[in-house]
C-alpha cells in the first residue's frame, strides 16, 4: 500500500469492512480516508472525510489490523 506512505499521521489508522446501507455490499475502507468512498456496487457514499478521521456511513462489520 505504498500510496499511503507519508499520509498516515494517526497510528491507530485501520482498515474497516463496511456494509453498504443501500445494497448490503461489504467493502474494505480506510478508517482515515481523505476522500469520499463510494460503494463499488451501487455507488452509495460509504465514508466521508472529516478532519482526519472518516465518517463511516455504513455499518462497520469488522476491523482489520
Ligand atoms: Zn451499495
Amino acid at each position: 500500500m505504498s500510496e499511503w506512505k507519508g499520509l498516515i499521521p494517526h497510528p491507530k489508522s485501520v482498515f474497516l469492512r463496511v456494509r453498504c446501507p443501500d445494497c448490503g455490499n461489504e467493502q474494505i475502507v480506510f478508517s482515515h480516508a481523505t476522500s469520499i468512498v463510494h460503494c463499488n456496487i451501487c455507488g452509495a457514499t460509504l465514508t466521508e472525510p472529516s478532519g482526519g478521521k472518516a465518517i463511516i456511513k455504513g455499518e462497520i462489520v469488522a476491523v482489520l489490523k
